[in-house]
C-alpha cells in the first residue's frame, strides 16, 4: 500500500454501517511521516450506538455452527487478502513487510483456530449425587456468552492483536465494540469489512477509532458493556481495571523479556534468536527480548556473536522487502529510547554495537555495563535495544530475572537438563521457554502474564474461556 497525501476520509464500521462523523484523525507513515489515509473518528455517541446494536444483535444469539461457519470464511478471506493486510499493516506501522506477511498468515489462523473452538463449546457433567443431598439429582453446566465485550489494542499487532479479540468473542457468541490503536486503525477496519463480506449479521461487530477518553471511556462506563479485553501498556491496563466497576477486565499488557545463557548452551543459536528477537519490529513487541543475562565465562563469546549478527541486520524503509529493522512508531518513542540510551551511558553502560539515529530509524543497539536501576533494564523499553549482563551463578540469574514488575514470557539457553528443569520452576514468568526466544507464540499456546503483566491468558481457546460464563442446570427427580 502506497503512502499518499490522502484527503478522502475512510469509514468506521458502526454495526454493518459505513459511517462519516464530524471529526477524523490522520494516520501517518512512521517511516516517512507521509499521510497514509484519514479515519472517520468515534466519539462517545458512536460507541453508545455500536453498544445499543450490540445488545439488539445478541437478542438473537447465533448458534455455534453459525458462528463457525463465519469465522472459517473470515479465515478464508484474510488467506485470500493476504499481501492487501500486510502492507496495510506496512504502512500504518512500518512494520517491515516480511514481518507484516507473518502478521497476516497468523491472523489466518486465529481465525481458523476460533472457528474449530466454536465448534467444540461445551460444559461439563458435575457429579451431583457424590453427597447424599445430591440423590435423585442429574447436573450439568453449559457455557453461555458472558454478554457484550468491549476490545481496546495496541498499534504494535494491529491485525492479529484484533484478531485475538474480535474471533473468540464471536466464537463465544458475544457481539463485540473494538477501539483499535489511534496510530494503526486500518488493519482492524480491513478486518470489520472481510467480516461483513463473511456474512457477520449487522450488530456483531463495530470498530470504532478514537481516542481513549473518547470510546474507551464509554466503553469502560456503560455497564451492559460485560467484559473489557485489553491489550497494551500496564498504566493504560491497571488504570483501566480500576474505574471498571463489576465488569470483567482482561489485561495483556508489558514486559521486560530476559533471556539467561548458560555457558554450556548452544551460543550461535542463542546469539541468532537474540539479535532476531530484540530487534525484529524495532523492538516494539511486548516479548521482545530486552534483558540477556550470560554465564560470566560465555559473555565475550557471546557478545562477538551477537554484534556479528545485530550488524548484518538491514535498517531502513519498512516496505523495502529486505529490511529487518524499520523505525520506531514516531518521534516522542524514538525520543524517548535515546534518552534512556544517553541515561545508561552517562551512568557508566557502554554500547557495543548501535546507538545513535538515521532520521526516525534508531540503529539496533547492544549495551554492556548495565546495572538494575537504570531504566534500560527496569523499564519496558520497547525499541531496538537489549543488554548483555554478565552472572556467576544461576540463583544470580534468576534473581535478577526476576527483579522486575513484570511477568510475561523468559527464556533459558542451555544444554543441560538441570538448569532447564530449575528455570521452568523459579522465573516468575507466564511462560518459559528453553532454548527458544521469549518472543516466541504461536496463536493457539495459553499466552498470558502474571504480575504487572496481565491477570489472563490469550488463544482463542482460553479466551472463549473468559468470555464464556458457566451455567449449571440442576434436574430433580432422576
Ligand atoms: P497503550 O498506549 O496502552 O494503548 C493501547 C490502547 O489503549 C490504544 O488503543 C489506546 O488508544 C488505548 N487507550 C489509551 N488510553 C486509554 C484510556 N484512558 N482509556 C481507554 N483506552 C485507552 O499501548 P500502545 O503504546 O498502543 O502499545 C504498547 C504496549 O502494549 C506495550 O506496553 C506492550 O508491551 C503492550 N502489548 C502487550 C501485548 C500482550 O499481549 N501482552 C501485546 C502487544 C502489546 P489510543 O491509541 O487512542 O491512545
Amino acid at each position: 500500500m502506497a503512502t499518499m497525501e490522502a484527503t478522502a476520509v475512510e469509514r468506521l464500521y458502526l454495526a454493518g454501517e459505513w459511517i462519516e462523523t464530524a471529526e477524523s484523525l490522520e494516520v501517518r507513515s512512521p517511516y516517512s511521516g507521509e499521510m497514509v489515509a484519514r479515519v472517520a473518528r468515534a466519539g462517545p455517541d458512536e460507541t453508545r450506538r455500536a453498544i445499543d446494536a450490540a445488545e439488539e444483535a445478541m437478542r438473537q444469539p447465533l448458534p455455534p455452527w453459525r458462528r463457525a461457519d463465519i469465522l472459517e470464511r473470515i479465515s478464508q478471506l484474510v488467506r485470500d487478502r493476504g499481501e492487501e493486510l500486510a502492507q496495510t499493516i506496512c504502512a500504518e506501522a512500518g512494520k517491515p513487510l516480511k514481518a507484516a506477511r507473518v502478521e497476516a498468515s497468523r491472523a489466518v489462523n486465529t481465525y481458523a483456530l476460533a472457528a474449530g473452538e466454536a465448534r467444540r463449546i461445551c460444559g461439563d457433567s458435575v457429579p451431583i449425587s457424590g453427597t447424599q443431598p445430591g440423590d435423585g439429582h442429574l447436573a450439568w453446566t453449559v457455557r453461555v456468552p458472558i454478554g457484550i465485550v468491549g476490545a481496546i489494542s495496541p498499534f504494535n499487532f494491529p491485525l492479529n492483536l484484533v484478531a485475538h479479540k474480535l474471533a473468540p468473542a464471536l466464537a463465544a457468541g458475544c457481539a463485540v465494540v473494538h477501539k483499535p490503536a489511534s496510530q494503526t486503525p486500518l488493519s482492524a477496519l480491513r478486518l470489520a469489512a472481510l467480516s461483513q463480506e463473511a456474512g457477520l449479521p449487522a450488530g456483531w461487530l463495530s470498530v470504532l477509532p478514537g481516542s481513549g477518553s473518547d470510546v474507551g471511556d464509554v466503553l469502560v462506563q456503560d455497564e451492559r458493556v460485560r467484559m473489557l479485553t485489553f491489550t497494551g501498556s500496564a498504566e493504560v491496563g491497571w488504570g483501566l481495571r480500576t474505574r471498571a466497576g463489576r465488569k470483567k477486565v482482561a489485561l495483556e499488557l508489558g514486559n521486560a523479556s530476559p533471556v539467561i545463557v548458560e555457558a554450556d548452551a548452544d551460543l550461535d543459536l542463542a546469539s541468532a534468536k537474540v539479535a532476531t528477537h530484540a530487534f525484529s519490529y524495532a523492538g516494539q513487541t511486548c516479548v521482545s527480548v530486552q534483558r540477556v543475562y550470560v554465564q560470566r565465562d560465555a559473555v565475550d563469546d557471546f557478545l562477538a556473536r551477537l554484534v556479528r549478527k545485530v550488524e548484518a541486520l538491514r535498517i531502513g524503509d519498512p516496505a523495502d522487502e529486505a529490511t529487518d529493522v524499520g523505525p520506531v512508531i514516531d518521534a516522542s518513542n524514538r525520543d524517548r529510547i535515546s534518552a534512556w540510551i544517553d541515561e545508561a551511558v552517562a551512568s557508566g553502560a557502554e554500547i557495543v554495537t548501535g546507538g545513535g539515529q538515521r532520521d526516525c530509524l534508531l540503529r539496533p543497539t547492544v549495551l554492556r555495563g548495565v546495572t538494575p536501576e537504570m531504566k534500560v533494564c527496569s523499564r519496558e523499553i520497547f525499541g531496538p535495544v537489549c543488554s548483555v549482563i554478565p552472572y556467576e551463578s544461576l540463583e544470580e540469574a534468576f534473581r535478577e530475572a526476576n527483579a522486575t514488575e513484570y511477568g510475561l514470557q523468559a527464556a533459558i539457553f542451555t544444554r543441560s537438563l538441570h538448569p532447564a528443569v530449575k528455570a521452568a520452576a523459579r522465573l516468575q514468568f507466564g511462560s518459559v521457554m528453553i532454548n527458544e526466544a521469549p518472543e516466541w507464540r504461536v496463536d493457539q499456546m495459553p499466552y498470558g502474564g502474571t504480575k504487572a503483566s496481565g491477570n489472563t491468558k490469550e488463544g482463542p481457546a482460553y479466551t472463549i474461556r473468559e468470555m464464556t460464563e458457566e451455567r449449571l442446570i440442576v434436574l430433580a427427580g432422576a
